[in-house]
């Protein structure tokens, strides 16, 4: 039987979105916690699971109630457990799944702990009439872990402040049958467009997403398509230019994600400033928004910037096409936010480009936003 609700978490590099849902894909509430890539991003999965826990208490959700997690990492995932390489955040091959469950038991039980130890409190103060019971605390709290399916120890709980244990934390802390999954960001974001947002009329798609870097995901036939390597659908490495002298992110030259990535449009609208290119803007202060801001100020330096960003990535889109031939591209990321400055001439680019009976794609902004990817590992479990 499907429990009440389930969660989404989406790590980005500066910021991790999360979202409880009412099973069934109504959001109940979506927010966000800055992400610490400190110590390797060490801290990341267990400030997630300590905000989710908040949020469920503040709520009245518990914890028998939820269905499971759907976590959303920038880096190839191979098995929905594992994150493979995710270079914006610091991590190398790491089990989310269980590292996930580890700390959101911690944090249920923590957060059960000092709910009860504010209680022993107010009962010295007198305004209790009965001592909370006392118990052999490890056999319980061992007792309680089991069917959590953690490593965690009573010392290890203990180091991390969760203080002495009472009976009552013999029920049940997370249902047996909790899901965790975890999908790598564009995936999760081309799910939500999918499942929720402007992909669902199409059972073939392309979801792109424009921020720091360039994620994308395929859904063919109602699938989503995860690759032998968990790279399905990464045209942000897809060389575009065998010229280029600059690395990327990922040690190649030439790669998409050079040009049409936030960075890559400042990248480039800096050298044209830098080589004498007359702009409304400061080079010291440029962004991809306030330059594509600028287009709709009349600037025709930043427009020849948004105008070469959306060639690019229209050819790369027909290039794509050539391969599964979707009825829907859908453009997401901050860097989508510009809007028509961006999209017609990517409309342009690829109706120019493509295999001619392919021409009838429709290229949209993505409905979800930035909300894309919490929908998606949410809805996905
Ligand atoms: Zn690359």
């Amino acid at each position: 039987m499907k429990r009440k609700y389930t969660a989404g978490i989406d790590i980005g590099g500066t910021g991790t979105k999360l979202g409880l849902f009412a099973y069934g894909g109504k959001p109940v509430e979506i927010w966000s916690i800055p992400t610490d890539t400190a110590d390797h991003g060490g801290h990341i999965i267990k400030n997630a699971a300590e905000s989710l826990c908040r949020k469920m208490k503040a709520l009245g959700v518990s914890s028998a109630d939820m269905e499971g997690a759907g976590i959303a990492v920038p880096g190839a995932v191979k098995d929905g457990i594992h994150a493979e390489v995710c270079p914006n955040i610091g991590w190398m091959h790491r089990d989310v799944r269980a590292e996930f469950i580890e700390a959101f038991s911690a944090a249920l039980l923590s957060g059960q702990i000092h709910a009860e130890t504010a209680g022993r409190e107010a009962y010295v103060a007198g305004e209790k009439k009965r001592e909370p019971e006392t118990a052999d605390t490890s056999a319980l709290f061992r007792t309680s872990l089991a069917h959590i399916n953690s490593s965690i120890t009573c010392e290890e709980a203990n180091d991390r402040g969760c203080g002495f244990f009472e009976p009552w934390l013999d029920s049940e802390l997370l249902p047996p049958s909790f899901r965790v999954k975890v999908m790598n960001d564009a995936a999760a974001a081309a799910c939500g467009e999918f499942t929720a947002g402007g992909g669902r009329s199409s059972r073939t798609m392309m979801m792109v997403t424009l921020g720091t870097g360039v994620g994308a995901a395929v859904i063919a036939d109602g699938r989503l398509i995860n690759g032998v390597f968990g790279c399905a659908g990464e045209i942000g490495h897809m060389n575009v230019n065998p010229t280029e002298t600059e690395k990327c992110s990922c040690g190649r030259r030439g790669c998409l994600e050079q040009y049409v990535s936030a960075g890559g449009i400042v990248h480039r609208m800096k050298k044209y400033l830098e080589s004498g290119g007359k702009s409304l803007l400061d080079e010291n202060s440029l962004s991809a928004e306030n330059i594509s801001d600028a287009v709709y100020n009349g600037d025709e330096l930043a427009e020849r910037v948004m105008k070469e960003t959306g060639s690019l990535l229209g050819r790369a889109l027909a290039t794509v096409s050539c391969v599964i031939d979707p009825g829907l591209f859908v453009i997401g990321g901050g860097v989508a936010e510009a809007g028509e400055v961006l999209l017609t001439p990517v409309r342009e680019s690829y109706i120019n480009t493509c295999y001619p009976p392919s021409a009838g794609a429709r290229i949209i902004k993505a409905e979800l936003g930035g909300n894309a990817g919490v929908y998606g590992c949410a809805l996905s479990l």
